[in-house]
């Protein structure tokens, strides 16, 4: 097989990362940590859009990385919500609040909503920079409709209650490397790596 791709990976979000490791797995790429480094201030995910988010955040971490960098940023848009909890997925419940307060938040927005107003959709933009240079983006999105309760116990983040239509289960109630065939990281993902893999 041909030498790897190394890339550097610029997360801290450990259900993430897991993925990406899964996704990567037998391929071209290998991925690598973003090595600790206290006195690097943390890029700041502040901007309306997933794109400037995942692009600010590739560049900022590759001005300080020897290898090319990739950042996403990703969330859940729901129409019926105007759109959030969008880029502020993360923070939706306010500053350190877990995965199962987000969750709680979401159902409390969504009460009273049925039907069409329960659709949404993960969405995920990957750049990929080096030397403060942007060199590549690339997005994907997944549609599902959200459940009035949490079901499954894998995945992270909002995937409890994340009805994925075609197999009529949640994403947390399916295994890692099934939800990265449907999902909107996995999707970008794939072509990030065509992309790797047509200019080497
Ligand atoms: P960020 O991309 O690190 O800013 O965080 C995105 C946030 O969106 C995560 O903390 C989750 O709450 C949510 N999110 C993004 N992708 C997924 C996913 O695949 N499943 C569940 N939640 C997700």
């Amino acid at each position: 097989m041909a030498s790897p791709v190394r890339l550097v990976v610029a997360s801290s979000n450990a259900g993430k990362l897991r993925e990406y490791q899964a996704l990567a797995a037998g391929h071209v790429i290998e991925l690598q940590l973003f090595p600790e480094n206290d006195s690097l201030p943390a890029f700041e995910e502040s901007a309306p859009t997933f794109a400037e988010n995942a692009a600010g955040k590739a560049l900022h971490y590759s001005r300080h990385a020897a290898l090319p960098v990739i950042a996403d940023d990703s969330g859940l848009v729901v129409p019926a919500l105007g759109g959030a909890p969008g880029p502020k997925s993360a923070r939706y419940a306010g500053p350190g609040a877990s995965d199962a307060e987000r969750v709680k938040k979401l159902l409390e927005e969504l009460r009273g909503k049925s039907g069409e107003e329960r659709r949404a959709r993960f969405v995920c933009v990957q750049a990929l920079a080096q030397a403060g240079k942007i060199i590549a983006v690339f997005s994907d999105f997944v549609e599902g409709v959200l459940l009035d309760a949490p079901r499954g116990g894998g995945g992270f983040g909002y995937d409890p209650l994340f009805l994925y239509e075609p197999l009529g289960k949640t994403f947390a109630e399916i295994p890692r490397e099934e939800k990265n065939k449907f999902s909107h990281r996995g999707g970008a993902f794939r072509k990030l790596m065509a992309f790797i893999e047509e200019s080497r």
